[in-house]
């Protein structure tokens, strides 16, 4: 009958649209997979059509984690995925009791400490699911004593964002991530040139690294100093320049001036400070010191700030003429001084040309070591060799004596003669004395 055909044709067209519409909300895609070797971790992402709806557990004998996608299907091609990395030997398919379920099995060189997230969708990415395989050992941090017994300065160098993170894209597609790595590593080997000061490279690839592990790794390497690496983009092409950026605070910059002009009082002040607020039993004075030790940081970061902005100012021009501050996380280790600065602006085409020009770069790179070189040269940490190389002077004032220099600095008179070349213990108001080393 004609009328009964038409109606089964409508119910066949229903049925379809039902177990189309049902398909495309069951059914995962697994689009494709990356991996992210970093010197203590590695990375594995999973792209998906959807939020991924999975279980994972780890077998022994070989190592491996599987890991199940509920309602999946796998697109991604495996073999390809794996490039070099130490961690992730193998990453293939495997049957699934369940239906619908595409169990995926990466196979490990050891066993790690493993840690399994989502990602949502951001940027120029969809879902993800991220599997960290950290290392269980930790690598033993070299210590930096010199051959002379006294310590290397350390300088934390973070190159802004890596790996799944490509930070900023300039007009011409440029990854922010790219330009901050080139341009740490140039900073890194100015750095390791000199006698006394050591780079520490808190990325040192294509990777990323969370914020709270960037404060673990300076911490662990002892960092006297931390710098990130940026590139700014806006959302106009205009903009350019760069920036210097500290932690926010409700302090003035004349109080802080204040402290760095006190900084030696306030360094004694400071020494082992650190062992006092773990074992003190005076909760007020755990909090004066680490409420100092606070302060003194943050005003650490703002003076070597402003060596940055005027070292930077002689190569690029400068898009804020003074250090600025922000709530970052990033900077939020409190206890090493640390500043952000962005070299310039990638949204900006003539900027992202020069951002990328390797000469440039390396302009940007010895400016801020040379506010590193100075920094340091004026406030050499305690026990450093840059302190102990040091070439300290003394103004003579009113009632002062040869002996109240010698006892001042822990000279004897006989070695502070010798340094400033007296052949008489006199010495008159407003002369300049070289203090030698303490004995
Ligand atoms: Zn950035």
């Amino acid at each position: 009958m004609r009328f009964k055909k038409v109606a089964q044709n409508m119910v066949s067209v229903v049925v379809f649209w039902l177990c189309l519409v049902a398909s495309a909300s069951a059914i995962n895609d697994i689009k494709s997979v990356r991996v992210w070797p970093a010197p203590d971790s590695t990375r594995v992402v999973f792209d998906l059509s959807q939020k991924p709806d999975f279980k994972y557990f780890s077998l022994k004998s070989p190592h491996r984690l599987v890991i199940d996608f509920k309602n999946s299907k796998n697109l991604a091609p495996l073999m390809s995925a794996i490039k070099a990395d130490r961690r992730v030997k193998k990453i293939r398919s495997s049957t699934s009791k369940k239906k619908d379920t595409t169990r995926l099995v990466l196979e490990m060189a050891d066993s790690y400490r493993v840690s399994v997230f989502r990602l949502a969708p951001a940027g120029q990415y969809g879902n993800r699911l991220v599997i960290d395989l950290y290392d269980k050992q930790n690598k033993t941090i070299a210590k930096h004593d010199n051959s002379r017994g006294k310590r290397d300065i350390v300088i934390a160098i973070v190159a802004g964002h890596g790996g799944e993170d490509p930070g900023s894209i300039g007009t011409a597609g440029t990854y922010e991530k790219k330009i901050t790595l080139k341009i740490a590593q140039k900073l890194e080997k100015l750095i390791n040139k000199k006698p006394g000061l050591k780079a520490v490279m808190i990325r040192s690839g294509d990777y990323y690294v969370n914020h709270n592990r960037k404060t673990v790794l300076a911490r662990k390497a002892k960092a006297d100093l931390l710098i990130s690496i940026h590139a700014d983009a806006f959302t106009s092409s205009k903009p350019n320049g760069a920036s210097v950026w500290l932690q926010a605070t409700r302090r003035a910059d004349t109080e802080f001036t204040h402290w760095i002009q006190n900084r030696e009082k306030n360094s004694e002040l400071l020494g082992g400070a650190g062992e006092t607020i773990k074992k003190t039993k005076d909760d007020n004075l755990a909090i004066a010191l680490a409420d100092m030790k606070k302060e003194y940081t943050m005003a650490s970061s703002y003076d070597f700030a402003k060596h940055v902005v005027k070292q930077l100012k002689k190569v690029t021009k400068l898009h804020k003429k003074k250090p600025e501050r922000l709530s970052l996380a990033v900077l939020k280790s409190s206890d090493i001084p640390s500043v952000l600065i962005e070299t310039g602006f990638i949204s900006n085409p003539q900027e992202e040309k020069r951002l990328n020009n390797s000469a440039h770069q390396q302009k940007l790179a010895k400016a801020i070591y040379t506010a590193v070189d100075h920094y340091f040269s004026r406030n050499p940490p305690d026990g450093s060799l840059l302190a102990a190389s040091r070439v300290r002077e003394h103004k003579v004032s009113r009632g002062e004596s040869l002996s109240v220099v010698a006892q001042r600095y822990k000279v004897s008179v006989r070695k502070l003669k010798s340094a400033n070349n007296l052949k008489s213990n006199v010495v008159r108001i407003g002369q300049t004395l070289k203090i030698p080393q303490a004995d």
